[in-house]
Formats: structure tokens, C-alpha cells, sequence
């Protein structure tokens, strides 16, 4: 009787069954990687349990063609599956991988993203018009096979198969495309390119010819031979290693079209002795900024890999990074729980993430180019760090941020910052907003650039947070030019707190119309054209007022703002004026005002209505 396949799955299948996919020879990889998967882990258990008596040496993955049949036979000795086993992972999609593989294809219709996904078992039906999976699981005395031809459902039944592990029959499709996954030297080829590392042979029986004794005739006989070197690319000297290996190895283990922006390989000997391949890729992940994505390292020992993501080796914000430890301090038969507390795992995390940090400064020094790729990627990864830690990772992190400045509105570092600091300056200034353009239009940031100062233009929401974690660089105070800082001389400062002082009552009459709005009503000489800004004073800024207001909870927040005006406006004369002649325009002209400072600072007002028919009264004047 056919059982049917899962919804799901189906679609996946009937993808792979009509693909047009060109680099269909990596079928190939995925069973083999499979099989070597299924090997690691019986000998993985035969660590812990005794009764599994098995060899490392009699590991092996077999490939077997039969150009009559038109069949490739791949064989493991591994674990093997049971029946629900073989129904459970064979019938539906397992992982999620695949899952997000189905819709990333269905949105983008782009063919060329299978090799980014492991797309696993089901891509055997690229190339096979029907696949026959026999397998005995080590614990088990019945063997079952599971056999199907596509979309239409597959069959179960039980078999007799003498040893343990899986066997699978690939019956290839017909056309000249697929004959060559018949022919010794393609499979060969394919081995080589894809699963060289494979640490298990993969053997096949060649045909070897050899020319008969005295005489023209050739002589066939068959003989196994070891398609793979066995060797990691890892364990390989660095020497002999070519950057396209390295990155054809990205690849295949970490599923990225695209080729990494930083390969990391070293050795460590000395109280802990390992080895790491890590790479920076070149751009995020589709989910990585979901709950889904998993950070992590493949973690070996001594060659076999008993943790496929160990979160342990990487700090959060480094989380982007791939790759894999391999250390000979471990033991192999670690538990999870024990693994936390290991010592040397401790260490070389450790390690890990300073010789991260390491290269990325020397990247940022050598290849600002590519640096500022890496920055657009996962600079915000970086900014969260500083964030999340309270500040406790700022001496490692704040010297690879990255921010837009006045000057040139390019990226700089607050290294560069302060080598550009004029004589007597004593901050570092900063602005907020929403894009570059719009902050370099902010009335607060005209008179900081005035006085020659350089602004940095942050347009990050975690931005202002990174700010108040920071509080200093080399020990130089950050002030954002929308709060309460002042760049006037002593002089100035006296002369305008007369003035203030003077206008004491006009501001009175402001202050009543507007009410709790804001907290002070003062002159300023932080402007140079624009007649009005809001300042904030205390811990919440405007940006921030703006961020946490934009967030789904009902928590809102008002920062404590005071309306300036400019003292050199002509509208400081007229306020004057009307509070002399019009106390009722006044009040009128200190609606328009406040609202329009609200507005240039983007924030929204309550009384559009009001401030439109205000407006236009005036104009009609
Ligand atoms: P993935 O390997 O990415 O999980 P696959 O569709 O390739 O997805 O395989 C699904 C599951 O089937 C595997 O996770 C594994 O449990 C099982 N499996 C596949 N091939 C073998 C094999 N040769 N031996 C044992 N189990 C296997």
C-alpha cells in the first residue's frame, strides 16, 4: 500500500523532481554527507556504550554503479534507521532547514539557492526517477526498506539486510545528463570536489586496464579504491591550502552562496591545543535577525564532530561568525552539561573571541573597504554588545564601531574623531535622526558645526543607547548637540542670562499656554537661522522619547524638553513686542512656535487643526 507523503514535503519534492537546477551532482554530497553523519554517530555512541562493538577502521561509504540497471548504490555502516525512523525522516520535511529552503524558492523563484541549503535526502530525486532506501539500525534485528518514485507516495516494507547501516538505490533518470553520474571518473570527480574531507573513505570498484603480457589485448580487473583524502581541510598544512579551498569548503558546511569576507585559520599549541577555521561572511544570514538562527561552532575532537553548534565558543556578538574548533582536549564522550563547565572549552572561547576582534581591527586598519562591508553587515551586532553588557565589553568593542560624521558624511572611527578634535574641545558631539540628510538639517547641529566642531550622525535606534553605555571615549564626554550643552564664552553666557532674566515675564505668559508640555521657555544662541528648537534635558532625549514611544507596549515616555528661541531672530523681538501690545497673539504665536519646533525635531503634534487655522489666520493678516 503507498503511504503518502506530508503536504510539506510534497512540495519540496515535486521542487526538486522539475528542477532546472544545473548543479545537480551535489545529490551526491548530501547522501554521502548523510551516510558520514549516520558513522559518526554509532562510533559516537560506542564511546559511552560498550555493547556497540565497532571498529573505526571498518567505517566506510561504499558507491557502487551498474551502468545495466542504471542504478548508483550508496552504502553506510552507521547507525541506520528503524522503521518509524525511516518513515519519520524520509516522509516529512526534518529540518527546518528545508522548510525555509521551500520559501526563500517560492519567493524568489531563483533556482540558484539549492547549493545554500542542505537541502538533504530529497535532492536524490534531481537525478533518480526512483530511490530505494534499505536500512538496519544498530539496536535492531528487522531491516525495512523504503522505496519511492516521487510526488504520487512511497512504499515500507520489511526486508533482509545482513548488516547494519544503509543502503540506497538510486535509479537514475533517463537522458544523457544523468549517465554520467554511471561513469567512474564523474563520481570520482564529484567526491573529490565536494566530500574530500569526508573523514570515513569512500571507496568505489574502479576498472583498472592493463595491457596483457606480450601481446595488444587489454585486460580488465576491478579493484577498490579510496576516492576521498580523508584528510579535513583544517588539518591540512596552510600552505597548501588555496583560498577557493577554502572557500569551496565554506560553501558546502555553511551553506552560503556567497563567498566569506574573512577566513580565519590558526593553530594553538600550549596548555590547550587546538585548531580553528573561522569565517566572517560577507553578509547576514536571511534569519538572522530571527529567533531561529542558532549562533555556534562545529566543535570536534580529534576529528570527529560531537557538537554541531556550540554556542559556548561565541560571544553574542560575534554571532555571525562560522566555523569549527577541533581540539584533542576534549574528551570525546562529554555531556552537554559537562562541556559548559569544561575549563579548556572556557580557554579557547576565550581565545576565540580576542583573535576575532583582532582581525577585525587589523581589517579596519588594512581594508577599510572591506571593513565598512563587514560594519554595514553586522555592525549593529557589535552595537548591541556594547549595549547588552552594560558597557562591560567597551574597551573590546568601541574601537570597531563605525558612525557617519559631518565632515564628509563617511563613516569614521572615534579614533579618528578624536585625532580631528579641535584645541579646546572637550566633547564628542553627536546628533540623532532618521537618515544623514535629515539630521544635517537639525537647527542644533548648524551652530556645532559653525563653531568648527565635527558631528557624528547616528541613525541607528540603538545608537543613543551605545551613547549613554559609552559615556566617554578616552575620556573624552559624549554630548548628543540636542540636550543642554553650550558653546558660549563666559561673557556671552552672562550676557544672556540678563537677557533671559529680562524677558522673565513674557516667557511666564508663554509657559501658562503651553502647560506641561514643556519644562522652560529660554533664548539661545545654539541657532543660527532657525527661530526655535527643543532641547532635552535629563536622562531621555527626543530620539529616545521617539524610539520607546515606536515600540508595541504601553509603556510611553516624555522627555523633559525646554523650548529655545533664538536670540538673534527676529522673532525674539517680536514675542517681545506682542507681550507688550497682544498678550492674546502672543499666546497664539507661542502655539506656532512650539509646534513647529516639534515638527523640525520630527516628533508629531497633538493639535494639527489648531496649529493650521493659526497659521493661516497669520497669513491672512
Ligand atoms: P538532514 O540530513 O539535513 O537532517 P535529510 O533529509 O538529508 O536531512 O535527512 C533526514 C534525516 O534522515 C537525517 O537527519 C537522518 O536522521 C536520517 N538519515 C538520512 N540518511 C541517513 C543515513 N544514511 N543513515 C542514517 N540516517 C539517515
Amino acid at each position: 500500500m503507498k503511504k503518502q507523503f506530508k503536504a510539506e514535503s510534497k512540495k519540496l519534492l515535486d521542487l526538486m523532481i522539475n528542477s532546472i537546477y544545473t548543479n545537480k551532482e551535489i545529490f551526491l554530497r548530501e547522501l554521502i554527507s548523510n551516510a558520514s553523519d549516520a558513522i559518526d554517530k554509532l562510533y559516537y555512541l560506542s564511546l559511552t556504550n560498550k555493547e556497540i562493538k565497532v571498529k573505526k577502521s571498518d567505517f566506510k561509504i561504499t558507491l557502487a554503479v551498474d551502468k545495466e540497471s542504471r542504478t548508483l548504490t550508496i552504502t553506510d555502516n552507521g547507525i541506520g534507521m528503524n522503521q518509524e525512523e525511516l518513515e519519520e525522516n524520509l516522509g516529512t520535511i526534518a529540518k527546518s532547514g528545508s522548510s525555509l529552503f521551500k520559501e526563500e524558492m517560492e519567493k524568489k523563484k531563483n533556482i540558484d539557492i539549492i547549493g545554500q541549503f542542505g537541502v538533504g535526502f530529497y535532492s536524490s530525486f534531481m537525478v533518480a526517477s526512483s530511490v530505494k532506501v534499505t536500512s538496519k539500525k544498530f539496536d535492531s534485528d528487522k531491516s525495512y526498506t523504503w522505496e519511492s518514485s516521487g510526488v504520487d507516495g512511497y512504499q515500507m516494507k520489511e526486508t533482509e539486510k545482513d548488516t547494519i547501516g544503509t543502503e540506497i538505490i538510486l535509479t537514475l533518470k533517463e537522458g544523457e545528463e544523468y549517465d554520467e553520474f554511471l561513469e567512474e571518473y564523474k563520481l570520482r570527480e564529484i567526491v573529490k570536489k565536494y566530500s574530500d574531507y569526508i573523514s570515513y573513505p569512500i571507496t568505489m570498484m574502479v576498472t583498472h586496464r592493463h595491457k596483457k603480457d606480450n601481446s595488444d589485448e587489454y585486460e580488465e580487473h576491478k579493484e577498490e579504491e579510496t576516492l576521498n583524502s580523508m584528510v579535513p581541510l583544517w588539518k591540512k598544512d596552510k600552505k597548501n591550502i588555496k583560498e577557493e579551498d577554502y572557500q569551496q569548503f565554506y560553501h558546502d558546511k555553511f551553506f552560503d552562496y556567497e563567498d566569506s569576507l574573512q577566513t580565519i585559520h590558526s593553530t594553538v599549541e600550549g596548555k590547550c591545543t587546538y585548531t580553528t577555521l573561522l569565517y566572517i561572511p560577507s553578509h547576514a544570514p536571511y534569519d538572522f535577525y530571527t529567533k531561529e538562527y542558532e549562533k555556534g561552532l562545529q566543535l570536534y575532537a580529534n576529528g570527529v564532530l560531537i557538537m554541531d553548534k556550540c554556542k559556548e565558543l561565541l560571544p553574542d556578538y560575534f554571532s555571525f561568525v562560522k566555523g569549527l574548533v577541533d581540539t584533542s582536549d576534549l574528551s570525546l564522550n562529554i555531556s552537554r552539561e559537562m562541556l559548559q563547565q569544561d575549563k579548556n572549552l572556557g580557554l579557547i572561547a576565550s581565545n576565540i573571541e580576542k583573535k576575532i576582534q583582532k582581525e577585525l581591527i587589523s581589517m579596519l586598519e588594512n581594508d577599510r573597504e572591506k571593513y565598512e562591508k563587514f560594519f554595514q553587515a553586522f555592525g549593529m551586532q557589535l552595537k548591541f554588545g556594547i549595549y547588552n553588557s552594560y558597557g562591560m565589553k567597551k574597551e573590546e568593542l568601541q574601537d570597531l564601531l563605525l558612525f557617519h560624521s559631518s565632515q564628509d558624511k563617511k563613516f569614521i572611527t572615534l579614533k579618528e574623531y578624536l585625532s580631528r578634535m579641535k584645541d579646546k574641545q572637550d566633547k564628542i558631539y553627536y546628533a540623532c535622526g532618521e537618515t544623514i540628510d535629515k539630521i544635517d538639517l537639525l537647527p542644533q547641529v548648524e551652530q556645532v558645526k559653525e563653531k568648527g566642531y565635527e558631528v557624528l550622525y547616528l541613525t541607528d535606534y540603538v545608537d543613543e543607547f551605545v551613547m549613554q553605555v559609552l559615556n566617554e571615549y578616552e575620556g573624552k564626554k559624549f554630548a548628543n548637540v540636542s540636550s543642554d550643552i553650550d558653546l558660549d564664552s563666559e561673557d556671552e553666557k552672562k550676557a544672556l542670562e540678563k537677557k533671559n532674566e529680562q524677558l522673565k515675564d513674557v516667557f511666564a505668559v508663554m509657559k501658562e499656554t503651553l502647560k506641561d508640555e514643556i519644562s522652560d521657555i529660554r533664548l539661545t544662541h545654539r541657532l543660527k537661522n532657525h527661530p526655535v528648537c527643543l532641547v532635552s534635558k535629563g536622562n531621555v532625549s527626543l530620539e529616545m522619547e521617539k524610539v520607546i514611544n515606536a515600540m508595541p507596549t504601553d509603556e510611553k515616555i516624555k522627555a523633559e524638553t525646554i523650548l529655545e528661541i533664538n536670540e538673534n531672530h527676529e522673532i525674539s523681538k517680536k514675542i517681545e513686542k506682542l507681550y507688550k501690545e497682544d498678550k492674546k497673539e502672543l499666546e497664539k504665536y507661542t502655539k506656532i512656535l512650539y509646534a513647529q519646533a516639534r515638527l523640525i525635531e520630527g516628533l508629531p503634534i497633538e493639535n494639527p487643526t489648531e496649529i493650521s487655522n493659526l497659521v493661516c489666520e497669520l497669513l491672512a493678516k
